[in-house]
């Protein structure tokens, strides 16, 4: 059963196809990594979603409706969504970065809440009073990847999350969010231009080239092709 379908999807800058033409349909409780060269339209398929991006023409749909016409803080709230990096805010304690998305939503997170999605990610429950800049690249991402997750989505987008980490902190985290997206029934899509992390954590790796899909294999079939 497909949660999130795009139909005929195109995206244009100007003159410039981030996306073009794409069709694509990817199931409930799948782990899907996005991979290719930079500029060739990653970044952009993943922001039609929650519609940071608007496509040119196509459809976007999530669990059986039109993004276009769903409410938009309603569906960024069924979507987490893990940036590159700066993704903190700098003035804002982890406690109240992690809970920023349910307080836009009129909502206060409890605190034991908190400390779970800290625990959920390998950090002390301490954590939650310091401030970004007192907490290491590593840190900080996993703070982002609590905040993905304190409003429950059932889809978790991440963009290069673990882009900028040394490899040790990546492959840690990145098996952190594995087993979070197992235990928690998540459908996950996440942009990586590191095929050896794509290999390592999806169920299913997409290549993009110039705003298509280019080839659609599981981890298997590409070890067995190389
Ligand atoms: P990737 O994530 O694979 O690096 P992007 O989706 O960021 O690729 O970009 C795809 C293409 O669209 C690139 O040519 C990029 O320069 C262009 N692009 C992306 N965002 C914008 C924007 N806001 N304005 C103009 N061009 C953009
Ligand atoms: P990320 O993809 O992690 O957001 P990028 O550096 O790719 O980081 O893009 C940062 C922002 O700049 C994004 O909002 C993206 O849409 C925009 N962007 C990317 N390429 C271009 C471009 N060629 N012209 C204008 N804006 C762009």
């Amino acid at each position: 059963e497909p949660v999130l379908t795009f139909r005929g999807v195109s995206k244009a800058y100007g003159p410039t196809r981030a996306i073009d033409a794409l069709d694509l349909a990817i199931e409930a409780g799948s782990f899907v990594a996005l991979v290719g060269a930079s500029g060739s339209g990653k970044s952009t398929l993943l922001k039609t979603v929650n519609r940071l991006v608007e496509p040119t023409t196509g459809s976007v749909t999530f669990d059986g409706a039109d993004v276009a016409e769903l409410a938009l803080a309603g569906l960024r709230r069924r979507i987490g969504y893990v940036f590159q990096s700066i993704g903190l805010f700098p003035h804002m304690s982890v406690a109240e970065n992690i809970a920023i998305g349910p307080r836009l939503a009129g909502e206060r997170l409890p605190e034991d809440r908190i400390g779970e999605l800290l625990e959920w990610v390998e950090l002390d429950r301490a954590m939650a009073s310091r401030m970004p800049d007192e907490l290491s690249g590593g840190q900080r991402q996993r703070v982002g990847v609590a905040r993905a997750l304190a409003a429950q989505p059932q889809l978790l987008l991440m963009d290069e999350p673990f882009g900028a980490l040394d490899p040790v902190t990546r492959d840690a985290l990145g098996e952190r969010v594995r087993k979070l997206h197992e235990e928690l029934g998540l459908t996950t899509v996440m942009v990586t231009h590191d095929m050896a992390e794509a290999l390592l954590l999806a169920d299913r790796v997409l290549v993009m080239d110039a705003g298509r899909i280019v080839a659609d294999e599981t981890p298997q079939s590409l070890v067995a092709g190389a």
